[in-house]
Protein backbone atom coordinates (compact mmCIF):
# COMPACT_ATOMS: atom_id res chain seq x y z
CA UNK A 1 0.00 0.00 0.00
CA UNK A 2 1.45 3.85 -0.86
CA UNK A 3 1.95 5.84 1.82
CA UNK A 4 -1.24 8.45 2.47
CA UNK A 5 0.03 12.00 0.72
CA UNK A 6 -0.92 15.64 1.21
CA UNK A 7 -2.09 17.51 -2.06
CA UNK A 8 -3.04 20.95 -2.71
CA UNK A 9 -6.15 22.00 -4.83
CA UNK A 10 -4.58 23.99 -7.97
CA UNK A 11 -7.87 25.76 -7.90
CA UNK A 12 -8.87 26.70 -4.43
CA UNK A 13 -5.89 25.64 -2.55
CA UNK A 14 -7.68 23.17 -0.52
CA UNK A 15 -5.72 20.52 0.91
CA UNK A 16 -6.96 16.51 0.52
CA UNK A 17 -5.30 13.75 2.44
CA UNK A 18 -4.94 10.67 -0.02
CA UNK A 19 -4.94 7.55 1.57
CA UNK A 20 -4.60 4.57 -0.88
CA UNK A 21 -5.51 0.86 -0.29
CA UNK A 22 -8.82 0.65 1.04
CA UNK A 23 -10.75 0.30 -2.16
CA UNK A 24 -9.97 0.69 -6.27
CA UNK A 25 -13.19 0.68 -7.69
CA UNK A 26 -16.89 1.92 -7.13
CA UNK A 27 -18.62 -0.67 -6.14
CA UNK A 28 -16.38 -1.78 -2.90
CA UNK A 29 -17.69 1.07 -1.14
CA UNK A 30 -20.00 0.66 2.27
CA UNK A 31 -23.04 2.45 0.52
CA UNK A 32 -26.14 -0.38 -0.15
CA UNK A 33 -26.85 0.26 -4.17
CA UNK A 34 -29.59 2.23 -4.79
CA UNK A 35 -33.13 0.73 -6.24
CA UNK A 36 -35.17 3.45 -7.44
CA UNK A 37 -38.51 3.03 -7.23
CA UNK A 38 -40.04 4.20 -10.37
CA UNK A 39 -42.33 6.70 -12.34
CA UNK A 40 -45.18 5.69 -10.48
CA UNK A 41 -46.46 9.36 -8.66
CA UNK A 42 -43.76 10.80 -10.09
CA UNK A 43 -44.28 14.89 -10.83
CA UNK A 44 -41.32 15.37 -13.12
CA UNK A 45 -42.87 12.39 -15.92
CA UNK A 46 -44.23 13.79 -19.03
CA UNK A 47 -48.31 13.83 -18.54
CA UNK A 48 -47.97 15.13 -15.03
CA UNK A 49 -47.17 18.38 -14.90
CA UNK A 50 -50.54 19.18 -12.88
CA UNK A 51 -48.20 18.46 -10.01
CA UNK A 52 -45.59 20.76 -10.56
CA UNK A 53 -46.19 24.37 -10.19
CA UNK A 54 -46.74 26.38 -13.70
CA UNK A 55 -43.75 25.69 -15.80
CA UNK A 56 -40.97 28.88 -16.23
CA UNK A 57 -39.87 27.88 -19.24
CA UNK A 58 -39.52 24.26 -21.73
CA UNK A 59 -37.93 23.24 -24.45
CA UNK A 60 -41.38 22.74 -26.69
CA UNK A 61 -39.70 21.73 -30.30
CA UNK A 62 -43.24 21.71 -31.65
CA UNK A 63 -44.52 24.65 -29.85
CA UNK A 64 -46.76 23.11 -27.55
CA UNK A 65 -48.36 24.33 -24.71
CA UNK A 66 -47.15 25.33 -21.94
CA UNK A 67 -48.21 22.77 -18.42
CA UNK A 68 -49.11 20.31 -20.99
CA UNK A 69 -46.70 17.40 -22.60
CA UNK A 70 -44.67 17.92 -25.78
CA UNK A 71 -41.62 19.18 -24.19
CA UNK A 72 -37.81 17.74 -24.03
CA UNK A 73 -36.56 19.61 -21.02
CA UNK A 74 -38.91 21.77 -18.17
CA UNK A 75 -37.69 24.29 -15.54
CA UNK A 76 -39.86 24.91 -12.63
CA UNK A 77 -39.82 26.37 -9.17
CA UNK A 78 -38.39 24.26 -6.47
CA UNK A 79 -41.37 23.86 -4.04
CA UNK A 80 -38.79 24.03 -1.08
CA UNK A 81 -36.57 26.72 -2.19
CA UNK A 82 -33.42 27.61 -0.53
CA UNK A 83 -33.75 31.49 -2.06
CA UNK A 84 -37.07 32.97 -2.93
CA UNK A 85 -37.78 36.17 -5.57
CA UNK A 86 -37.50 39.76 -3.89
CA UNK A 87 -41.56 40.38 -4.87
CA UNK A 88 -42.05 37.17 -2.39
CA UNK A 89 -40.01 38.50 0.51
CA UNK A 90 -41.58 39.23 3.52
CA UNK A 91 -41.22 43.06 4.36
CA UNK A 92 -41.11 44.56 7.84
CA UNK A 93 -37.34 43.74 8.02
CA UNK A 94 -36.01 46.98 10.25
CA UNK A 95 -32.77 46.07 9.92
CA UNK A 96 -32.29 47.19 6.75
CA UNK A 97 -31.38 43.87 4.77
CA UNK A 98 -28.29 45.18 2.76
CA UNK A 99 -26.28 47.23 5.92
CA UNK A 100 -24.53 44.48 7.44
CA UNK A 101 -23.96 42.72 4.07
CA UNK A 102 -23.14 45.51 2.00
CA UNK A 103 -19.43 46.55 2.55
CA UNK A 104 -18.12 43.46 4.19
CA UNK A 105 -19.43 39.45 4.25
CA UNK A 106 -18.17 39.52 7.88
CA UNK A 107 -20.54 41.53 10.37
CA UNK A 108 -16.97 41.62 12.74
CA UNK A 109 -15.41 43.16 10.08
CA UNK A 110 -17.96 46.15 9.96
CA UNK A 111 -16.32 49.69 9.95
CA UNK A 112 -18.63 51.44 12.19
CA UNK A 113 -17.06 51.79 15.69
CA UNK A 114 -19.93 52.98 17.39
CA UNK A 115 -22.04 49.94 16.69
CA UNK A 116 -21.67 46.91 18.26
CA UNK A 117 -21.16 44.40 15.96
CA UNK A 118 -23.80 42.54 14.65
CA UNK A 119 -23.48 38.87 15.75
CA UNK A 120 -26.75 37.57 14.63
CA UNK A 121 -27.25 39.19 11.39
CA UNK A 122 -29.40 38.21 9.21
CA UNK A 123 -31.50 39.29 5.90
CA UNK A 124 -33.72 37.49 3.38
CA UNK A 125 -32.58 34.49 1.39
CA UNK A 126 -33.43 36.71 -2.18
CA UNK A 127 -32.54 34.75 -5.11
CA UNK A 128 -34.13 32.09 -7.18
CA UNK A 129 -34.19 28.38 -6.85
CA UNK A 130 -35.28 26.17 -10.01
CA UNK A 131 -35.44 22.78 -10.80
CA UNK A 132 -34.48 21.48 -14.21
CA UNK A 133 -36.33 18.37 -15.58
CA UNK A 134 -33.35 17.12 -17.82
CA UNK A 135 -36.07 14.52 -19.85
CA UNK A 136 -39.71 14.04 -20.24
CA UNK A 137 -39.41 10.01 -19.09
CA UNK A 138 -38.36 8.32 -16.22
CA UNK A 139 -35.17 8.02 -16.13
CA UNK A 140 -32.86 8.65 -13.13
CA UNK A 141 -29.93 8.27 -14.49
CA UNK A 142 -27.86 11.21 -16.55
CA UNK A 143 -26.10 7.93 -17.95
CA UNK A 144 -29.61 6.89 -19.61
CA UNK A 145 -29.76 9.81 -21.67
CA UNK A 146 -28.98 9.44 -25.18
CA UNK A 147 -25.92 12.06 -26.25
CA UNK A 148 -29.15 14.37 -27.81
CA UNK A 149 -30.87 14.30 -24.80
CA UNK A 150 -27.53 14.80 -22.53
CA UNK A 151 -27.39 18.13 -25.15
CA UNK A 152 -30.77 19.38 -24.63
CA UNK A 153 -30.40 18.92 -20.82
CA UNK A 154 -27.09 21.07 -20.67
CA UNK A 155 -28.46 23.69 -23.10
CA UNK A 156 -31.58 24.09 -20.85
CA UNK A 157 -28.82 24.45 -17.54
CA UNK A 158 -27.32 26.92 -19.63
CA UNK A 159 -30.59 28.81 -21.07
CA UNK A 160 -31.46 28.84 -17.18
CA UNK A 161 -28.32 30.39 -16.07
CA UNK A 162 -28.12 32.71 -18.65
CA UNK A 163 -31.54 34.11 -17.36
CA UNK A 164 -29.62 34.88 -14.25
CA UNK A 165 -27.56 36.68 -15.41
CA UNK A 166 -27.96 39.44 -13.07
CA UNK A 167 -27.29 37.49 -9.83
CA UNK A 168 -23.47 38.00 -8.27
CA UNK A 169 -23.36 33.91 -8.41
CA UNK A 170 -25.50 31.07 -10.38
CA UNK A 171 -24.58 27.75 -9.01
CA UNK A 172 -25.93 24.97 -10.82
CA UNK A 173 -25.84 21.71 -9.44
CA UNK A 174 -26.84 18.11 -10.24
CA UNK A 175 -27.76 15.53 -7.28
CA UNK A 176 -28.39 11.63 -8.06
CA UNK A 177 -29.66 9.30 -6.11
CA UNK A 178 -30.57 9.47 -2.36
CA UNK A 179 -27.95 9.46 -0.49
CA UNK A 180 -26.44 12.45 -2.85
CA UNK A 181 -29.45 14.92 -1.44
CA UNK A 182 -32.04 14.23 -4.49
CA UNK A 183 -35.39 13.56 -3.16
CA UNK A 184 -37.07 12.98 -6.57
CA UNK A 185 -35.36 10.51 -8.74
CA UNK A 186 -36.46 11.57 -12.02
CA UNK A 187 -33.20 13.28 -13.49
CA UNK A 188 -33.61 17.00 -12.56
CA UNK A 189 -30.72 19.75 -11.86
CA UNK A 190 -30.95 22.68 -9.93
CA UNK A 191 -30.34 26.30 -9.91
CA UNK A 192 -29.44 28.29 -7.05
CA UNK A 193 -29.29 32.50 -7.98
CA UNK A 194 -27.48 33.55 -5.02
CA UNK A 195 -27.14 37.15 -3.71
CA UNK A 196 -23.36 36.72 -3.05
CA UNK A 197 -20.56 35.25 -4.61
CA UNK A 198 -19.97 32.04 -2.57
CA UNK A 199 -16.62 31.67 -0.49
CA UNK A 200 -15.54 28.65 -2.59
CA UNK A 201 -16.26 30.46 -6.23
CA UNK A 202 -14.34 33.94 -5.02
CA UNK A 203 -11.74 32.02 -3.23
CA UNK A 204 -11.17 30.14 -7.08
CA UNK A 205 -11.21 33.71 -8.91
CA UNK A 206 -8.81 35.23 -6.35
CA UNK A 207 -6.26 32.59 -7.48
CA UNK A 208 -7.08 33.06 -10.70
CA UNK A 209 -6.32 36.42 -10.92
CA UNK A 210 -3.01 35.81 -8.61
CA UNK A 211 -1.61 33.18 -11.20
CA UNK A 212 -2.73 35.65 -14.05
CA UNK A 213 -0.48 38.41 -12.64
CA UNK A 214 1.97 36.29 -11.85
CA UNK A 215 2.64 34.91 -15.08
CA UNK A 216 1.74 37.73 -17.25
CA UNK A 217 -1.58 36.70 -18.20
CA UNK A 218 -1.73 32.56 -18.17
CA UNK A 219 -5.02 30.87 -16.79
CA UNK A 220 -4.20 28.72 -14.27
CA UNK A 221 -6.46 25.86 -14.80
CA UNK A 222 -5.62 26.45 -18.91
CA UNK A 223 -1.80 25.56 -17.31
CA UNK A 224 -3.05 22.53 -15.27
CA UNK A 225 -4.65 21.14 -18.30
CA UNK A 226 -1.71 21.42 -20.51
CA UNK A 227 0.34 19.87 -18.19
CA UNK A 228 -2.54 17.02 -17.47
CA UNK A 229 -2.34 16.92 -21.05
CA UNK A 230 1.47 16.33 -21.44
CA UNK A 231 1.76 13.81 -18.48
CA UNK A 232 -1.27 11.56 -19.04
CA UNK A 233 -2.00 10.15 -16.13
CA UNK A 234 -4.90 11.93 -14.82
CA UNK A 235 -6.48 12.15 -18.00
CA UNK A 236 -9.55 10.17 -19.01
CA UNK A 237 -10.14 11.34 -22.21
CA UNK A 238 -10.50 14.58 -24.70
CA UNK A 239 -11.72 15.67 -27.85
CA UNK A 240 -12.51 18.79 -29.66
CA UNK A 241 -14.34 20.78 -26.88
CA UNK A 242 -13.29 19.73 -23.58
CA UNK A 243 -10.64 17.75 -21.40
CA UNK A 244 -12.14 14.87 -18.93
CA UNK A 245 -9.59 14.84 -16.01
CA UNK A 246 -9.33 13.53 -12.19
CA UNK A 247 -7.91 16.46 -10.36
CA UNK A 248 -4.82 16.20 -8.95
CA UNK A 249 -6.18 16.94 -5.22
CA UNK A 250 -9.55 14.80 -5.46
CA UNK A 251 -11.91 14.96 -2.81
CA UNK A 252 -13.70 12.14 -3.60
CA UNK A 253 -12.84 9.20 -5.04
CA UNK A 254 -13.76 8.78 -8.92
CA UNK A 255 -14.02 12.69 -8.89
CA UNK A 256 -14.25 13.79 -12.52
CA UNK A 257 -13.17 17.46 -14.06
CA UNK A 258 -14.69 18.08 -17.42
CA UNK A 259 -12.44 20.82 -18.67
CA UNK A 260 -13.13 23.42 -21.75
CA UNK A 261 -9.77 23.05 -23.48
CA UNK A 262 -9.37 26.84 -25.01
CA UNK A 263 -10.34 29.07 -21.31
CA UNK A 264 -14.05 30.63 -21.37
CA UNK A 265 -15.17 32.21 -18.40
CA UNK A 266 -18.67 31.29 -18.57
CA UNK A 267 -20.34 27.86 -18.35
CA UNK A 268 -23.58 29.16 -19.63
CA UNK A 269 -22.13 31.16 -22.86
CA UNK A 270 -20.64 27.97 -24.49
CA UNK A 271 -22.53 25.36 -25.69
CA UNK A 272 -19.59 22.54 -25.53
CA UNK A 273 -18.86 19.54 -23.17
CA UNK A 274 -22.38 17.05 -23.83
CA UNK A 275 -20.63 15.06 -25.87
CA UNK A 276 -17.52 14.37 -23.38
CA UNK A 277 -20.30 14.30 -20.04
CA UNK A 278 -22.57 11.52 -21.65
CA UNK A 279 -19.18 9.52 -21.81
CA UNK A 280 -17.75 10.18 -19.07
CA UNK A 281 -21.40 9.00 -16.74
CA UNK A 282 -21.82 5.86 -18.97
CA UNK A 283 -18.60 4.96 -18.02
CA UNK A 284 -18.70 5.80 -14.13
CA UNK A 285 -22.00 3.92 -14.27
CA UNK A 286 -20.65 0.80 -15.86
CA UNK A 287 -18.08 0.95 -13.03
CA UNK A 288 -20.63 1.08 -9.77
CA UNK A 289 -23.36 -2.03 -8.62
CA UNK A 290 -26.93 -0.82 -9.38
CA UNK A 291 -27.86 2.98 -10.58
CA UNK A 292 -25.29 5.35 -10.21
CA UNK A 293 -25.51 7.91 -6.92
CA UNK A 294 -23.63 10.87 -8.24
CA UNK A 295 -22.96 14.59 -7.18
CA UNK A 296 -22.42 17.46 -10.18
CA UNK A 297 -21.90 20.75 -10.10
CA UNK A 298 -20.61 23.57 -12.57
CA UNK A 299 -17.87 26.58 -11.60
CA UNK A 300 -18.37 29.57 -13.68
CA UNK A 301 -17.62 33.16 -13.75
CA UNK A 302 -19.35 35.25 -11.33
CA UNK A 303 -21.00 38.29 -12.66
CA UNK A 304 -18.97 40.24 -14.40
CA UNK A 305 -15.93 38.77 -13.90
CA UNK A 306 -13.51 38.01 -17.06
CA UNK A 307 -10.55 35.93 -16.21
CA UNK A 308 -12.47 32.55 -15.17
CA UNK A 309 -12.06 29.37 -16.42
CA UNK A 310 -15.49 26.97 -16.00
CA UNK A 311 -15.31 23.57 -15.02
CA UNK A 312 -17.44 20.69 -14.38
CA UNK A 313 -17.25 18.71 -11.48
CA UNK A 314 -19.03 15.02 -10.68
CA UNK A 315 -18.15 12.38 -8.38
CA UNK A 316 -20.24 9.13 -7.51
CA UNK A 317 -21.28 9.63 -3.92
CA UNK A 318 -19.75 6.52 -2.22
CA UNK A 319 -19.49 7.16 1.20
CA UNK A 320 -20.99 9.30 4.19
CA UNK A 321 -18.53 12.51 5.39
CA UNK A 322 -17.11 11.40 8.63
CA UNK A 323 -16.11 13.57 11.21
CA UNK A 324 -12.64 14.26 9.86
CA UNK A 325 -13.96 15.83 7.23
CA UNK A 326 -16.89 17.77 9.01
CA UNK A 327 -14.32 19.21 11.53
CA UNK A 328 -11.55 20.45 9.42
CA UNK A 329 -12.86 20.34 5.40
CA UNK A 330 -10.20 18.26 4.50
CA UNK A 331 -11.53 15.08 2.62
CA UNK A 332 -9.53 12.09 2.90
CA UNK A 333 -9.98 10.56 -0.30
CA UNK A 334 -9.26 6.64 -0.42
CA UNK A 335 -8.80 6.33 -4.32
CA UNK A 336 -6.15 8.23 -6.13
CA UNK A 337 -6.88 10.42 -8.77
CA UNK A 338 -4.37 8.38 -11.30
CA UNK A 339 -6.23 4.83 -10.03
CA UNK A 340 -9.63 6.22 -10.54
CA UNK A 341 -8.25 8.09 -13.81
CA UNK A 342 -6.58 4.57 -15.05
CA UNK A 343 -9.75 2.52 -14.63
CA UNK A 344 -12.19 5.15 -16.20
CA UNK A 345 -9.93 4.89 -19.11
CA UNK A 346 -10.57 1.85 -19.38
CA UNK A 347 -14.27 1.72 -18.91
CA UNK A 348 -15.26 5.20 -21.46
CA UNK A 349 -16.12 4.78 -24.87
ZN1 LIG B 1 -40.58 10.58 -13.58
Amino acid sequence: MASPEIRIDQLTGARVLLTPGRAERPDQFGLSPWQPSGPEGCPFCEGNESATPPEIEADRPDGSAPDGPGWRTRTIPNLFPALIPEFEVETGNESGPEAAFASSADPLLASSRRAEPDLFSSRPAVGHHEVIVNAPRHVVSLAELDPDETAAAMAAWRSRMRAHADAPYVQLILNQGPDSGASIEHTHAQLGATPFVPAAVARERERFNAYRERTAGASLLGEVLREEIRRGDRLVAIDEEVALICPWASRFPFEMRLVPRRPEPSFEEGDSGASMLHRAVAALSSLVEGELQMNLWVKTAPRGVEHFHWHLDFAPRLEPTSSFEMATGVDINVVTPEAAAEKMREAIA
